[in-house]
């Protein structure tokens, strides 16, 4: 008898469902945009899938839940950190992968992947905006223009500004104020591309450059920011076709797995989700303005060209014992 697994990663802007054959292959996948974290977008995004497949909730064996509003998803019957689900959902897309750079709308990661394509390690920025999908909201607001036109400018721009500014609270008042002195839309959108692709290497420096790399969540489908990063990594990003769906079909897999009894018991993984809960810092909510110190205590660098989030790096080895590798 035919059976199928469900992925559902519910993020801090988007919801996105995946469905898997017994075989591992993508049979649907839906991403549903949000105002904020939302049952009712996850709900849509899982009745979506289910209809976009031609399949009801019972055809479901087993669905795992990923992402920032993981325990939020109904029907889930385990949750997996992201962490995890993505680094598994990347190798999927791309066999060998090393390294998987994860930009969504409210946090980055570097993860580092091992030779099974299992997690080795992580750094991961959730405390500032900057260095997220969330910046380039900022971008939009201050320049009165879309995303894709954002990306359009920073493509076309040819000078590089300065953009002091590491704070998406203080940005939008320095892009306003670059704008007032006469600077091009689009030299800006490009100077801040280039900042974020600045930060972001800084969070790979954690972890390690390495070869294959590739970008998911959905700040990967900003061609500038692609570009940019590659620039500053020195190498070349594998493309994904859909980078935004990674974590959720990471977790479609990974239930794949468990129905198949090929995944061991993942007392680490519920480990590594203790410990990630527990050194997040919750969010971007513990932003203070950029005062230079967050509300736990940690301190942003803001000085020099040093500026970027204090990343946290968790050791999750012992994830690379449990299970088998990703196809
Ligand atoms: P989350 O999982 O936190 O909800 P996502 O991985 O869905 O985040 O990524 C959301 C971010 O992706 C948005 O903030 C936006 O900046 C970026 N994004 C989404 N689609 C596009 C696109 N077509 N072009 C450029 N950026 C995009």
């Amino acid at each position: 008898m035919q059976w199928y697994t469900m992925g559902v990663d519910l993020g801090s802007t988007t919801a996105k469902a995946v469905i898997v054959d017994a075989a591992g292959e993508i049979v649907a996948s839906r991403v549903v945009q949000m105002g904020a974290v939302s049952r009712q977008a996850v709900g849509v995004a899982i009745e979506s899938v289910l209809e976009d497949a031609c399949l009801s909730s019972e055809d479901i064996a087993r669905t795992i839940s990923t992402g920032y509003g993981r325990r939020l998803v109904p029907g889930a019957d385990k949750t997996f950190t992201e962490i995890t689900c993505h680094a598994r959902g990347a190798a999927a897309l791309s066999p060998g992968v090393r390294l998987v750079i994860d930009i969504g709308g409210q946090d980055s990661k570097a993860i580092a992947v091992d030779d099974d394509g299992l997690v080795d390690r992580f750094a991961l920025n959730d405390r500032c905006a900057s260095g997220t999908g969330r910046f380039f909201d900022v971008l939009c607001r201050a320049l009165e223009v879309d995303l894709d036109e954002v990306v359009d400018l920073a493509l076309a721009g040819t000078e590089n500004l300065e953009v002091s500014s590491m704070c998406a609270t203080f940005a939008e008042t320095e892009v306003i104020s670059l704008l007032a002195q006469g600077s091009a839309p689009a030299d800006i959108s490009a100077s801040v591309h280039r900042s974020v692709a600045a930060r972001t290497l800084g969070l790979v420096a954690q972890v390690g450059k390495a070869i294959p790399a590739v970008m998911t969540g959905g700040v990967a489908q900003n061609k500038a920011l692609v570009t940019f990063l590659s620039d500053a990594l020195g190498q070349d990003l594998v493309i994904l076709d859909t980078p935004q769906i990674a974590g959720a079909l990471g977790a479609a897999l990974i239930a794949r797995d468990e129905y198949q009894g090929q995944l061991g018991l993942t007392v680490q993984d519920i480990e590594t989700d203790r410990q990630l809960v527990a050194q997040r810092s919750g969010g971007l909510r513990d932003c203070t303005g950029c005062d230079g110190h967050l509300g736990d205590g940690h301190a942003h660098d803001h000085d020099g060209g040093s500026r970027r989030p204090v990343p946290v790096i968790l050791q999750t080895d012992a994830l690379s014992a449990a299970g088998p590798s990703p196809r």
